[in-house]
């Protein structure tokens, strides 16, 4: 049965506005997705009702806001299927849980001539971070080329990983073309020449579901805003056999068990990471998206979302001045109109109302490698998307083509 998308998108007051003259067309969800009413009220209850630090139950306040940050936190790990919430640290973002694996694991288990592996397809924040690695211990960072359809080569990858590959760190989906990558092969390739494994899943878990144990990674990183979460709260997945050797990477307050001047114990995982006070309030929202996706019937809206990228890359392919850039599987679709600047597109968009991103969406080697130099224009889904949506971009398209 088609969902009521109509009704479900009233759950999203930010979809409701009229932008520039028109109602809001809104296509940016790679970049960050709406936000449900359920998680703005979770974050107005927490800082209305029950504002404390947490972990300092001492008084009534501190012990609710300690349960539902540790409610959240097993919330989370149910719905990527992590074998234990001791597994799940807070972070900032993918970008934090990425460079807190690169920092204690990167920095303190690789060494001069050890292999770090990622692919053209990463996202800034899964490249910069190795590359400080590399830098620092001596490691090469090797990279997965493309295929001539622009998709991550699994045959090249099966010449790269040797046993000096020490390290795997791959996007679960490409948030430049919206390609879902091989994760399953590499991990299991990875594994078999004892590499350490990380998936950047911040394009993969606002989409469909994700099992951390079938895939069997090391690490998974991801950041409540693309998932209908608020800001400034992510998650890093770890196995418990390595977030127990590894050593944290920020010190101070709430991550330790003793200190004296002389010598600190640290706490167990997770706290172990989460030195300071932590982002309560977006730790305790990011559960109530997650209670509000698991609410829903996903396999219908998985199914919406995927007939709407369909339906826009075959609006897209309609057009002969239009190229889309690889093959589009999830979420965003990336393309370039013949002699027009990406920018100048989008600008007409906005005009109508249309949201969508330009440029090199923080994938400036991938762009790179696809001659791509002004970048794209990119229209990234979410399941709250409709076919006016996409029947909207198309006709803005059109729209943008007559005044060019
Ligand atoms: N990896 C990918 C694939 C992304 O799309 C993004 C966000 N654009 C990031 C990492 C970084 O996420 P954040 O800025 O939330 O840390």
């Amino acid at each position: 049965m088609a969902p009521d998308i109509l009704t479900l998108r009233r759950d999203f007051p930010t979809l409701a506005q009229i932008v520039n003259g028109h109602p809001l067309v809104y296509l940016d969800n790679a970049a960050t997705t709406q936000k449900p009413q359920a998680v703005l009220d979770a974050l107005n209850h927490y800082y209305r009702d029950t504002n404390a630090n947490v972990h300092r139950a001492s008084h009534a306040l501190s012990g609710q806001a300690t349960r539902a940050f540790e409610q959240a936190r097993e919330k989370v790990a149910r719905f990527i299927r992590a074998p234990s919430a001791q597994e799940i640290v807070w972070t900032r973002g993918t970008t934090e849980a990425i460079n807190l694996v690169a920092y204690s694991v990167g920095r303190h288990f690789l060494k001069a001539g050890d292999e770090i592996l990622i692919s053209t397809l990463e996202h800034h924040a899964n490249i910069v971070p190795w590359q400080q690695v590399a830098t620092t211990t001596g490691a090469v960072l090797k990279v997965i080329p493309l295929t001539a359809e622009a998709e991550l080569d699994l045959e090249a990858a099966r010449e790269l990983i040797t046993s000096r590959t020490r390290l795997l760190a791959v996007g679960h989906v490409s948030n430049a073309l919206g390609q879902v990558n091989p994760v399953t092969e590499l991990i299991a390739l990875a594994k078999a020449v004892g590499a350490v494994t990380l998936v950047d899943g911040a394009q993969a878990v606002g989409h469909f579901p994700v099992d951390v144990q079938t895939l069997d990674c090391d690490f998974y990183a991801f950041s409540g805003h693309k998932m209908f979460g608020p800001t400034g709260i992510g998650v890093l997945y770890g196995k418990t056999e390595w977030l127990e050797k590894m050593p944290p990477w920020q010190t101070g307050g709430e991550m330790i068990k003793t200190v004296s001047f002389e010598h600190t114990d640290f706490a167990a995982p997770p706290f172990k990471f989460e030195a300071g006070t932590p982002n309560i309030a977006g730790a305790i929202a990011l559960g109530a998206a997650v209670d509000y996706l698991q609410e829903q019937n996903q396999t219908t809206l998985q199914r919406h979302e995927h007939e709407l990228l369909q339906r826009l890359v075959e609006g897209l392919n309609s057009m002969s001045d239009i190229r889309v850039i690889g093959r589009p599987q999830a979420g965003a679709v990336s393309f370039v109109m013949d002699e027009v600047h990406p920018q100048d597109l989008a600008t007409l968009l906005d005009m109508q109302g249309i949201a969508v991103r330009t440029g090199h969406h923080c994938a400036m080697p991938l762009m790179q490698a696809l001659g791509l130099k002004n970048g794209t224009v990119r229209a990234s889904l979410a399941f709250y998307n409709s076919a006016d949506d996409v029947a909207a971009l198309l006709a803005g398209i059109d729209k943008a083509r007559e005044l060019l």
